[in-house]
This record gives C-alpha cells, sequence and structure tokens, in this order.
C-alpha cells in the first residue's frame, strides 16, 4: 500500500517524522543526560541507563484505538524502514529520521500455535513467537537494529565516524553485532570477544562470516564482559551489549508485536522468557509498559522469566518475600545447554528490580514470576516442542520447561493463554541435541537421555548387495536394479511397511 491510500484521519501519522526528545537516565541516582554522546554508563554513580522521551506526553494524546489503526494500516507498507521494529518508530527510537533505518528483516517473527499434544503436555494453551527467525537467527537482532539505527544516524549527522563496535557475547550478541556492523561497511569496524568454548559452532562461524574481529578469551561470558567494560571505558569505542540502552529500546518490539498480534487484549496472557543477562526482559516489561502509558493495551500481562538451575542469580533474588531483604548475590555460572543464558552476574539486573516493582504496582497485583527449571527439564522439552512442529532451541525449551511448572505451581489459570520465546533458531543449537541423541553430553550438565527422545540416523547396507553405489562407481542396469530393490526392501523392513496390494 501506498501512504497515499491510508485513510484520511492516518494520512498525516502513517509515515513517522522524527520527534520526541530522548534522555537517558541514570536508575542509580536519576541523573540525565543528553543522547548526543553515546552512554553506556551512568557518568556520575557508574549505574545502568534507561532511554526515556521527554515528550511521552504527546504520544498519550492519540487514543489507543488510533494507534492500533496507525500499527496496522503500517503493516500494509511497503517502506523498508517500517517494515521492521521502527513500524513502532514512535515508541522504539523517535529521533531516528527512516533514513537512518537499518533494515535487514529483523522483527514480526511468527506467532505459531501449539497443537493439541503439546499444550496437553503444557497443561495450558500456548504459542511458540520464533524469535530465532530473525536474520541472525536470534532476537538479539531487534536490540542490534535499533543501536545500529542510532549509529547509523550520528554517521550521517558527522557526528560519529570510523566506529569501532565492540560487544561480548554467549554466541547471538557478537553474531547479531557483526551482521549489523557489516551492513554499515565501511563506516563500522566490529570486534567481538567470546568465551572460548563457550559458544557453539555455528554461533561462532557467524562473526566470522560476518568479517568482525573475533577474540577468544578463557573464561566464562561474564569474564569477557569485564574486559569488554574495560574497553569501553578506556577506549574510544561504542559497546554493543544490552548495558547500551538503544539495545533495550530495540528489544520492546518484542511487546508490541505480541500486543498487535493478540489485537492488544493482553490482561489474559502470559509472557514467558528465558533470563541471561536480563536484557530481554528488561525490554518486554518496558515495552508493555509503555503500551499501558499511552493507552495501547488497557492491561498488562503476566510475565514469567525463566533460569536454568545452573545459572539463576535473578531467580535466587525473588526467592525472598520480602522486598526490602532481597539481596542480589551473583553467582558463578554452571554449564548449561541454554548456554547463550548462561549468566551468573547479569548486568540489567538494577532495571529488572526496578521494572519489576513498577510493572506489579501498575498491576495492582503480582505479575511478574521467576520460575527455575533442571538442566533435563530444558533438554526435553526442547526436544518435545520439536517433535512436535517447532523449531525451538533450548532457550524455547527451557520457556516450555517454565511453563510447565508455572502451570503446576498454579501460577497460570486454564483460561490464560501463554506466548513463549524461543529466543533462537534450533539449528544454532542442535549441537546439545546431537550429544543428547549420542549419548555423550558431559556430565557437568546432569542430563540423562531419555530414550523416548533419542532419534539417530540408521546406516542402510542391505545383504546380499555386493556393490554399492559412490561417487567414483556409480551403478548402472542390473546392479543399481539390485540395489534400489533391496535397499527399499530393508527400509520397509525396518518401519514396518506393507506392500501395495498390485
Ligand atoms: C541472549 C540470549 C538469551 C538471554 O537474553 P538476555 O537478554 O541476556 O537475558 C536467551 N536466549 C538466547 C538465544 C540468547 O541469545
Ligand atoms: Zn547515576
Amino acid at each position: 500500500m501506498i501512504p497515499g491510500n491510508a485513510p484520511d484521519d492516518l494520512k498525516s501519522r502513517i509515515v513517522p517524522e522524527p520527534g520526541g526528545r530522548l534522555i537517558y537516565r541514570c536508575l542509580g541516582c536519576n541523573l540525565e543526560a543528553g543522547i548526543e554522546e553515546l552512554l553506556y554508563t551512568c557518568p556520575k554513580c557508574g549505574g545502568v541507563l534507561l532511554i526515556y522521551d521527554d515528550d511521552f506526553a504527546k504520544l498519550r494524546q492519540t487514543p489507543g484505538e488510533t494507534w492500533h489503526r496507525i500499527f496496522d494500516y503500517r503493516k500494509m507498507l511497503t517502506i523498508p524502514a517500517l517494515k521492521g521494529i521502527y513500524r513502532y518508530h514512535e515508541f522504539i527510537g523517535p529521533v531516528i529520521p527512516l533514513d537512518a533505518v537499518v533494515y535487514l528483516g529483523e522483527g514480526h517473527t511468527p506467532v505459531v500455535e501449539a497443537n493439541a499434544t503439546l499444550q496437553e503436555k503444557a497443561g495450558i494453551r500456548f504459542y511458540y513467537k520464533n524469535d530465532g527467525q530473525n536474520p541472525s537467527a536470534s532476537f538479539k537482532d531487534r536490540g542490534m537494529a535499533s543501536a545500529l539505527s542510532y549509529i547509523n544516524f550520528l554517521i550521517q549527522k558527522g557526528l560519529a565516524s570510523d566506529v569501532l563496535a565492540i560487544c561480548a557475547s554467549t554466541g547471538d550478541t557478537s553474531a547479531a553485532a557483526a551482521l549489523y556492523a557489516s551492513y554499515l561497511t565501511p563506516h563500522i569496524k566490529s570486534v567481538v570477544l567470546l568465551p572460548h568454548k563457550k559458544v557453539t559452532p555455528q554461533q561462532l562461524s557467524q562473526p566470522l562470516g560476518s568479517g568482525a574481529s573475533v577474540f577468544e578469551i578463557p573464561g566464562v561470558f561474564d569474564d569477557c564482559m569485564k574486559v569488554v567494560e574495560h574497553l569501553s571505558e578506556t577506549y574510544n569505542v561504542a559497546l554493543l551489549n544490552s548495558k547500551n540502552a538503544w539495545r533495550i529500546l530495540g528489544q520492546e518490539s518484542y511487546s508490541f508485536e505480541i500486543a498487535q498480534e493478540f489485537e492488544y487484549e493482553l490482561g489474559d496472557k502470559v509472557v514467558v522468557v528465558p533470563i541471561g543477562n536480563a536484557g530481554n526482559i528488561t525490554a518486554i516489561m518496558s515495552g508493555f509498559i509503555k503500551f499501558l502509558d499511552a493507552g495501547i493495551i488497557e492491561s498488562l500481562p503476566k510475565i514469567i522469566g525463566v533460569q536454568s538451575a545452573h545459572a539463576n542469580p535473578v531467580y535466587n533474588y525473588y526467592l525472598e518475600p520480602d522486598r526490602k531483604k532481597r539481596k542480589f548475590v551473583p553467582m558463578a555460572a554452571k554449564p548449561s545447554v541454554a548456554q547463550a543464558a548462561m549468566i551468573g552476574n547479569p548486568v540489567s539486573m538494577p532495571r529488572v528490580i526496578h521494572l519489576v516493582e513498577m510493572y506489579n504496582r501498575l498491576a495492582g497485583q503480582q505479575r511478574v514470576f521467576f520460575i527455575e527449571v533442571k538442566e533435563q527439564e530444558i533438554m526435553d522439552w526442547a526436544l518435545t516442542a520439536n517433535r512436535n512442529g517447532h523449531i525451538a532451541c533450548t532457550h524455547g525449551g527451557e520457556c516450555l520447561a517454565g511453563l510447565a511448572s508455572a502451570v503446576k505451581a498454579q501460577i497460570l489459570e486454564s483460561t490464560e493463554t501463554a506466548i513463549i520465546d524461543s529466543t533462537a533458531h534450533a539449528l544454532k543449537f542442535s549441537g546439545f541435541q546431537d550429544m543428547y541423541f549420542a549419548g555423550n553430553l558431559p556430565p557437568e550438565y546432569g542430563i540423562l537421555p531419555n530414550p523416548e527422545l533419542i532419534n539417530r540416523p540408521t546406516m542402510i547396507q542391505p545383504e546380499g548387495v555386493t556393490r554399492f553405489p559412490s561417487h567414483q562407481n556409480p551403478l548402472v542396469g542390473e546392479e543399481l536394479d539390485l540395489f534400489v530393490r533391496k535397499t527399499a526392501q530393508d527400509i520397509a523392513g525396518r518401519v514396518g511397511i506393507a506392500k501395495r496390494s498390485q
């Protein structure tokens, strides 16, 4: 649809103009700072920042109903900058002109209802939202589209040049950062730091393929993060971890999409997400709060944050029911198949504490919950999901395990519908499936393969066949006929199929 074909009352709104007055605000000391300079932490107290729109009140002047129509009509436009997360421009990054938007196909990921078998197993109606169908195959692309669009805007204005973008990663941040930075070649070069052997081969190949400088560091993600923090405080680099508040803005699109997908009816919805560095749950809470504030939704969905027992500092924090007695204790993360969430000291913890309180206050009741699951459950649920038509990564399995636990713990009611996040594509983490099937998952994971879920290939070399085809020696004539007949017979026998009646 061309913008001119929008209804008359929406014509001036359908293609957004730059607006808003974005500022950084420190969650520690409330310091406010302009966005002209890229800030990652508060210059005064070192606290984490979030970005706020000082002009947000203007957005409230548009009735919720009108916003629904704006977003719905925008969905039909063919303008690339509005095809991704900037469909919600006014709420994602209103200062960014559309010609600075970097769009690589992120966002608007499929929402797929689980089949009856899987819903029955989980004990509740639910959908997967497949964030693994983003361009670098994880939800991190949402945040990178935002961060890199902003950097691109600074470059276009002449406020930045020859940017060196840097991040630490459990694998997916670096894949996304390297991809988006490579699109802005030659203005941006990217550098990624990975914990040696703690990312999957697929994840390692991604930034290499995008041309980033890749450094492997001994230790775990938390160690890489310390090095990157030091680099960003000491050298002139652009930090692309979720400490960068622009990342959070972009990831809020996940909530906006759920709102639009479910016709803005969220009172009976439950959004389930895995927690690692806690950037994603931060963005999801913040996104729903914004839409509530602007009157676009009328109630906040429940949110369930899931952690593996091997990396559960956020869960542990909220175990203490008395708010005043809670104390955050970073931990040493143990090996987890939900490897991208294997983080013991989440950078966004202060954001989580701030937003959980606000979220529950606005809802007038507890709406954010935290669940812990076992490694065994993560793996078994991931495999079970995928045997029922999904493409869930291990973190998607973690969400489903968390959902099933929440149903058992009666945190959820049978009238509710869950939307659970498969944060990456199954293929990125298929090595864990391979080890599960082969029975060689290292014991530290504490996972015993369930024989019913194991699946392995069978090599077929039927008896009575003397020659088998090969690349150098293809079979012909009778030899080929014999090979085909015997091989087919062997397969038919193994899977128990009856012959056609002639
Ligand atoms: C980064 C990541 C997570 C954890 O998200 P946080 O924002 O760090 O909490 C979960 N799953 C996947 C696949 C990820 O890449
Ligand atoms: Zn501060």
